[in-house]
């Protein structure tokens, strides 16, 4: 019996747990010899496909020279390198980059520099404004600014109150900027929102306008404005950032998953000059104070400068415009199969509802799981929500593979 307790499983139902042994690009191999099409990117962090090459170079060579080294007043070249990699392709005004572990942290960091910020500027403010049906992680600050549910029920005792505005849904959109201007009218700290693609609600998609109109108001009344593009990030919305689309700008920016290439865990959480030279002082106790063991890790940070080099010398964005049409294409046949709702595509990802409106919880979610794991496939439906995120290096007949089990899955289940 295996002694492992595995994040967001029901150990109770006693549904098989695949062993992984190895992968490339889209596919993983298991310890039974399955060949797996990995079609949610592990979690929404694989881009540039399992265990690519350049990527495991870096790690390698890095791990000859400098494993881990403590990074409160000490530096390194690969950490330094990827902080100004991050400058050179990041909006301008994000002049500051301070690094952490997972998506969580990057957000936990971004929470604690808001409120420093306003501390530091003897002008305290604590509210959080926050978008309906967000997900921004697990940890108590980012569960805090999350929705609430089923989920984080249980730790509710733990969590901070915070100011939360309707979604933008379509013909909504007026009630959402209303709402947000009236929270952010009497001095909150920040405003903290996924750009365009609420992931974990039940991939949510918004309109640009919205975002752009967001920003505005938070501008507008002095309320700090942080995006997380823990998700968005790095193509997985057809641009660099999905903020492009909008032409937003954030004050403060979290970063994670596909910033290793998904190979290794690291998060940045950038941020405008002011917020720093807010913590700039000789004044010890003003000093930003958050750290981890692991800040920076050469490995982790190697991985990342990889993933740049990625980015700068292959046509990622092409890669990502090319697997966004064959989602877009696929999706067309699948949005017209009978129990299909709400079918809707964003860059490279499609998701779309079988079986009508499900709670998370619903029969139906263990139900296709199951089903696409019996067809050698990696998919993990939020609730009935069933989504496609796959690395941008998945094969034509892969992806055409993924999106048959889909049309399947509405025959027999839905
Ligand atoms: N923020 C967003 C938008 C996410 O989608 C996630 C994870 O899915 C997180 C934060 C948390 O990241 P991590 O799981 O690396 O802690």
């Amino acid at each position: 019996m295996s002694a492992v307790w595995h994040p967001f499983t029901q150990h109770g139902l006693g549904e098989p747990i695949p062993q992984v042994t190895h992968a490339e690009g889209a596919i993983l191999h298991t310890v039974d010899g399955r060949r797996i099409v990995d079609a949610i990117s592990s979690w929404w962090v694989t881009t540039h496909g399992h265990c690519h090459p350049r990527i495991v170079a870096a790690m390698r060579e890095q791990a000859e020279r400098l494993d881990q080294i403590i990074f409160a007043g000490w530096t390194h070249q690969p950490a330094e390198d990827l902080a100004q990699g991050l400058r050179a392709i990041m909006p301008e005004a994000l002049t500051r980059v301070f690094f952490s572990d997972s998506g969580s942290t990057s957000v936990e960091v971004a929470l604690k520099m808001a409120l420093g910020y306003w501390t530091a500027r003897g002008e305290p403010r604590h509210r959080i404004v926050v978008l309906e049906h967000s997900y921004h992680g697990d940890t108590i600050g980012a569960m805090s600014v999350g929705a609430r549910g089923v989920y984080n029920q249980a730790y509710a005792p733990l969590l901070f109150d915070v100011a939360t505005v309707p979604f933008p849904s379509p013909g909504h959109e007026q009630a959402t900027l209303d709402a947000l201007e009236r929270a952010c009218a009497d001095g909150a700290a920040a405003f903290i929102v996924e750009p365009l693609v609420l992931g974990a609600g039940g991939m949510l998609f918004y309109p640009a306008h919205v975002l752009a109109q967001m920003r505005a108001i938070c501008a507008a009344a002095g309320v700090l404005f942080i995006a997380d593009e823990v998700m968005t990030g790095w193509g997985r919305t057809g641009t660099l950032l999905a903020c492009e689309q909008a032409g937003v700008v954030p004050d403060i920016l979290c970063l994670s998953k596909g910033l290793t290439g998904g190979a290794v865990p690291l998060a940045v959480t950038m941020a405008i000059e002011p917020i720093f030279e807010a913590h700039w002082s000789t004044d010890r106790a003003r000093m930003f104070f958050h750290s981890s063991s692991y800040t920076a890790n050469p490995l982790a940070c190697a991985a990342a400068n990889a993933n740049l080099a990625i980015w700068r010398d292959e046509p990622v964005l092409e890669r990502v415009a090319g697997l966004a049409a064959r989602q877009a294409a696929g999706l067309s046949t699948l949005a017209t199969l009978p129990g299909v709702t709400g079918a809707r595509a964003f860059g490279t990802i499609i998701a779309l509802e079988l079986g009508g409106n499900a709670a998370y919880l619903s029969e139906l979610g263990p139900r296709l799981l199951a089903f696409f794991r019996d067809r050698d496939l990696l998919l993990r439906p939020l609730g009935n929500t069933v989504y496609v995120m796959p690395p941008y290096s998945i094969t034509p007949s892969d992806l055409d593979r993924v999106h048959a089990a889909i049309g399947e899955a509405c025959a027999v289940l839905a």
